[in-house]
């Protein structure tokens, strides 16, 4: 039986260690159950993040807040959807991946500064935070977790004496790195995105109202209407008087992060104008061109291998097959904490379909190879099933370097492709040949929006900063 932990209402907690891959919510909309609304809008959003929850709703007079430990449905269990009334709210999901996780980092953040209340909630990473955080520290303030996210509400509240929206245009010079935010005031909703664009957020229209998401599937699930993704470097301000955009900063160099489209963001969302799933299966498609194997089957490793591998299936003319079933009640296995917990985890996820593969020759593919734990286990119980030949593609080029901009890369020695040649991950795995889609195929599925995108954990081409170029050669092995 799953344990339920409690939520909390802002209590004070040790910090742990903070690693932010989330997704945010924000609705602004009289007359709606805005607090069901953003625990729909989060139930969307889940695989941003299974670790914790929270919703913030303000009335014009106070802004409440309800966060706890847990998938949504696990922190809302009970009536405390019931006890937060108002017209706009905010909401954030959580992904932390290593060390223990935490209550005192689950998101919303609600404070009282100088102007009122402020709540928000932030998905990314910032890259100067350690300098931010000893400044303030310096001048005497006082933290109770070691979020960057709590940095930025930190900078956000000495900036604001003559207003928010002031204080956020003046905050957005001093934050470095990557941050999509939603906060809320007792009356007003305000979305920010980084300058960079590294991480998604987009606006919609609910009747008369906004809502704002890290992906447009959560504005689909809670009825809105898509208008647009949030530029980088802008801020929307959501009140009484209408919707108001700041461009704050010129943009700068767009860097939207490519594993969005690769592993993290749900397949039926649109990010920056391109739909998940249409980039997944086109990356399936440009595998099948640069690696061209003979094969009895395509199959894929599922969820996050399902739309590239159908795409290879097509471009190939090899039938697609689905050999490997999934437990759908196991979250993902990447979460765990330790090794051996992560090893027995690929097993409880996914479980071969041996009349499809006995004595077949199989394309396996699968969107990322981060450690190499899922793979090698994935082809270890492929041979058990009598499969002749696995060929191991992977819809991403080889991950080298760490990001520290919200994606959980792990650090570089844990990363396989930063510790070991192609031939040596081909042999570690057991596969009979491996390839990673390489850059290039990856980078022309864009066209002319070819150079709008963050590829450092690729190429270590580092848009902000912590450059650190490594040559990962070739691409292909047979
Ligand atoms: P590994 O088993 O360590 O090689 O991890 C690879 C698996 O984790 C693949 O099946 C991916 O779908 C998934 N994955 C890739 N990147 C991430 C990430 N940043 N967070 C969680 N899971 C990931």
């Amino acid at each position: 039986m799953a344990v339920r932990r409690p939520g909390f209402y802002n209590q004070i907690m040790l910090p742990d260690k903070p690693r932010e891959e989330c997704g945010v919510f924000g609705i602004y909309a009289p007359g709606c159950d805005v607090a069901k609304l953003t625990y729909y809008g989060l139930y969307a959003l889940q695989h941003r993040g299974q670790e914790s929850a929270g919703v913030a709703v303000a009335n014009g007079d106070k802004v409440q807040l309800y966060k706890g430990m847990g998938l949504v449905a696990e922190v809302f269990a009970g009536d405390q959807l019931d006890g937060l009334q108002g017209h706009l709210a905010i909401g954030h999901v959580r992904y932390s991946t290593t060390g223990a996780s935490h209550p005192v980092n689950a998101q919303p953040l609600l404070f009282r500064y100088v102007g009122g209340m402020l709540g928000l909630a932030h998905n990314g990473n910032l890259t100067n935070v350690t300098e931010l955080r000893s400044m303030l520290m310096a001048t005497g303030a006082v933290f109770q977790s070691s979020t960057d996210s709590e940095v930025i509400v930190n900078i956000i509240a000495r900036s604001a004496q003559n207003g928010l929206e002031e204080g956020l245009v003046k905050s957005m010079i001093d934050i470095k790195g990557a941050y999509s935010l939603v906060i809320i005031t007792e009356n007003k909703l305000v979305a920010v995105r980084d300058p960079n664009g590294f991480r998604p957020l987009c606006l919609g229209s609910l009747g008369d109202g906004y809502v704002i998401a890290s992906e447009s599937c959560a504005l689909d699930t809670v009825g809105a209407k898509f208008i647009r993704d949030l530029q980088p470097g802008e801020i929307v301000v959501i009140s009484d008087k209408g919707l108001e955009s700041i461009q704050v900063l010129k943009p700068r160099k767009r860097a939207h992060c490519i594993f969005e489209y690769i592993y993290f963001a749900r397949p039926d969302s649109i990010i920056d104008g391109y739909n998940v799933n249409k980039v997944r299966r086109e990356m399936g498609r440009v595998l099948a061109n640069e690696y061209p194997v003979e094969a009895d089957v395509v199959i894929p490793v599922p969820d996050s291998g399902t739309a590239a591998a159908r795409g290879y299936a097509e471009a190939s003319g090899i039938p697609f097959e689905e050999g490997l079933m999934k437990n759908r009640y196991i979250g993902r296995t990447f979460i765990q904490p330790n090794q051996q917990i992560r090893d027995l985890g690929v097993r409880l996820k996914l479980n071969p379909v041996r009349e499809v593969l006995n004595g077949k020759r199989v394309v396996m593919v699968d969107d990322s190879i981060v450690r190499g734990t899922t793979s090698n286990k994935l082809v270890a119980m492929l041979r058990e099933c009598g499969v002749r030949e696995v060929h191991m593609c992977l819809s991403s080029p080889p991950i080298t370097n760490s990001c520290y901009y919200g994606i959980d890369t792990s650090n570089e020695k844990e990363l396989i492709a930063a510790q070991k040649s192609l031939e040596e991950i081909r042999r570690s795995i057991g596969a009979d040949g491996l390839h990673y889609l390489s850059l290039e195929g990856l980078l022309d599925i864009f066209g002319e929006d070819r150079n709008n995108f963050c590829t450092a954990c690729f190429n270590g081409s580092y848009p902000i900063e912590i450059a650190k170029p490594k040559d990962t050669g070739k691409y292909s092995l047979e």
